[in-house]
C-alpha cells in the first residue's frame, strides 16, 4: 500500500528547511503523466485532487514540506546552494524498497534561493519533461516528470515568460553536493548522519561492510560510471555536471542545458554558459572522476579517524576508476558494433570509427543505427572509401564471430533510432508555447519507443541543418 513519508527529516534541521509551496494563482494541467502516475497510483483524474495531492491546494498547516541544503562545485568553484526553487512535498513509500522522492521544481522561494525567484518557466519544464522521459524509454537511469502545471503567473526571465511548476520523482535527491554541505557546514555527526542515511535509504547492502563509507564511495563511484557511459551509448551531453547536479542515486536530474549530439564531435558543448567546454561530450569522464574526487574529499573524515590513511583509502578507490571506466566504456561501445567480448584490439573498431565519423562530420546516431538495422540503412547511407573499408573490415568480422543477426538483435537494443533531435524539441516547444500540442504530442510519443525502427516516423531521425546545430545553444534549466 503507498504512502507519504518525510524520512529526510530526521536527519539534523541544517539539512533542510521546512516551507511550503507557493499557491498557484491560476493552476492548469498542461501535461500529465497519466501512465506514470497510474503506475505510482497517485490520484490524477482530477486537477484538485491531485493538487491537493501535491501540496499546491489550500495552505496545510499539517504539512511537512522541505527543501533540502546543499553546497557544490558549480564550474569548479565551491559555492552554497541550496533548493532555491524546489520543494519536496513527501516521500512516496510504492513498496517495501521502492520510495521516491516528490519535488516541486518551481514550487516557490526558500530560504536557499539567494537572488532567484524561486519559479520555473513554462518553457524549461516542458523541455526537462520530454528529455527526462525520452532518457527513461533509453533505459537510462534518471528523475521522472510527473506533469507541467501553468501556474499562472507570469515570471521575469530575459523577458516576461509564462511560468510552471514540474512535480518530479526520483529515488532520492541526495547529491554529491550534499555531502559537501555537511563537510564544510556541518560537524562529523552530521556527516555521518547524512552517510548513515544515504547508505540505509539507497545502498542498504552496504551496512554491513567494514568501512561503509568507503564502500559507498567505491558504490556510487561505479554507478556514476555506468551512468555516464549510458549518456555515451546514446551522445546525451548533459551539460552541467556540477556536483551539486549529480545525485548519488546514480540517476540523470537537473535537465537544464542537456542535449543530444548530432553530427559527430567529441568536443560538441551546447550549453551557453560553458565557454570552455568543461562540460563537453568527450569532458564526461574526466568531470565525473572529478566529481567523485570533491565526493571523496567530503568523506574523509569517516574513511578513517586519521586524516593521512583516509587520504589513502580514498586514493586507492579513485586509483581504480581509469580501469573501471575503460571497461564500461568499451564494453558498452562494442555493444553498438554487436560485440559482447572486451579485448584490446576490438577496442580499435570503436576507436577506428569514431574517427573517421568525426573526420567525415557522420551522425552520431543515424551511423550506428545503419550498421545494425537494414532497413534504416536502405534508406539512408554513407559510402566514403574510408568508411566503406572500415564497414567491410568490421563486417568480415561479425560474420566470422557472433554471426549478422545475432550482433543486429544486439545492436538494435543498444543503438536507439530516435532521440530528441535539437532542431525538433525546438520546434515541439515553440509550437506548445503558442498553445499547438501536436508536434509535442508526436515527439513524445515517437520517443517513448526509441528502439525501434519505424519508417513512419522517419522524419524523426533527419539531423539538424548543419548550420542550425552549429550555433545550436541550450540554457540553464531558468
Ligand atoms: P540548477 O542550475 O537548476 O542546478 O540550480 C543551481 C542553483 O540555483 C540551485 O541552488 C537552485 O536552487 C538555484 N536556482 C536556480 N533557479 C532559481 C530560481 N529561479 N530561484 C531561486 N533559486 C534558483
Ligand atoms: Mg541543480
Amino acid at each position: 500500500m503507498s504512502k507519504t513519508e518525510f524520512t529526510y527529516l530526521n536527519l539534523p534541521s541544517l539539512f533542510y528547511e521546512k516551507v511550503q509551496p507557493s499557491r498557484l494563482p491560476k493552476p492548469e494541467i498542461a501535461l500529465l503523466n497519466q501512465a506514470l502516475l497510474n503506475v505510482l497510483g497517485i490520484p490524477n483524474n482530477n486537477l484538485p485532487k491531485l493538487l491537493s495531492f501535491l501540496q499546491l491546494a489550500d495552505p496545510n498547516p499539517e504539512a511537512q514540506t522541505f527543501a533540502q541544503a546543499y553546497a557544490g562545485h558549480q564550474f569548479g568553484h565551491f559555492t552554497m546552494l541550496g533548493d532555491g526553487r524546489a520543494i519536496i512535498i513527501g516521500e512516496w513509500v510504492q513498496a517495501e524498497n521502492l520510495r521516491y522522492d516528490i519535488q516541486l521544481k518551481g514550487g516557490g522561494r526558500t530560504k536557499y534561493s539567494r537572488g532567484g525567484d524561486g519559479k520555473a518557466t513554462y518553457r524549461a519544464m516542458l523541455r526537462e519533461y520530454l528529455i527526462s522521459e525520452s532518457m527513461f524509454h533509453l533505459n537510462i537511469a534518471t528523475s521522472r516528470s510527473l506533469a507541467v502545471i501553468k501556474t499562472g503567473e507570469w515570471v521575469q526571465r530575459e523577458m516576461v515568460v509564462e511560468g510552471a511548476v514540474l512535480p518530479r520523482i526520483m529515488k532520492s535527491h541526495i547529491r554529491i553536493g550534499t555531502f559537501e554541505f555537511a563537510r564544510h557546514f556541518g560537524t562529523l555527526n552530521d556527516l555521518t548522519a547524512l552517510c548513515n542515511y544515504s547508505i540505509n535509504r539507497l545502498y542498504p547492502q552496504l551496512k554491513t561492510k567494514e568501512n561503509s563509507a568507503a564502500a559507498l564511495l567505491e558504490t556510487v563511484m561505479v554507478s556514476q560510471i555506468n551512468l555516464i557511459c549510458e549518456w555515451m551509448r546514446v551522445g546525451f551531453i548533459h551539460g552541467v555536471m556540477n556536483t551539486d547536479n549529480v545525485a548519488i542515486s546514480g540517476e540523470t536530474f537537473d535537465y537544464g542545458p542537456c542535449a543530444f549530439i548530432n553530427s559527430y564531435n567529441p568536443n560538441t558543448v551546447y550549453s551557453s554558459i560553458d565557454r570552455d567546454g568543461r562540460y563537453a561530450f568527450k569532458n564526461q569522464a574526466n568531470i565525473c572522476k572529478w566529481n567523485i574526487t570533491r565526493f571523496a574529499e567530503a568523506l574523509l573524515p569517516l574513511l578513517h579517524t586519521e586524516e593521512e590513511k583516509a587520504i589513502l583509502i580514498a586514493k586507492e578507490i579513485i586509483g581504480t576508476f581509469d580501469q573501471i571506466w575503460v571497461n564500461q566504456y568499451y564494453k558498452t561501445m562494442l555493444l553498438k558494433l554487436g560485440i559482447t567480448e572486451v579485448n584490446i584490439s576490438l577496442c580499435d573498431w570503436v576507436n577506428e570509427l569514431l574517427k573517421i565519423m568525426e573526420e567525415e562530420q557522420m551522425d552520431y546516431t543515424n551511423t550506428f543505427l545503419a550498421l545494425g538495422n537494414p532497413d534504416f540503412a536502405s534508406e539512408t547511407h554513407h559510402c566514403s572509401e574510408r568508411f566503406s573499408t572500415w564497414r567491410n573490415n568490421w563486417e568480415k568480422y561479425i560474420e566470422n564471430s557472433i554471426g549478422l543477426s545475432k550482433a543486429q538483435a544486439i545492436m538494435q537494443v543498444n543503438n536507439p533510432a530516435f532521440i530528441p533531435r535539437n532542431h525538433e524539441v525546438e520546434k515541439a516547444l515553440d509550437e506548445m508555447s503558442m498553445g499547438n500540442a501536436k508536434p509535442f504530442e508526436n515527439l513524445l510519443q515517437v520517443l517513448q519507443n526509441p528502439y525501434t525502427y519505424n519508417p513512419t516516423f522517419h522524419s524523426y531521425t533527419n539531423p539538424p541543418q548543419s548550420e542550425f546545430d552549429k550555433k545550436f545553444k541550450t540554457f540553464c534549466g531558468t
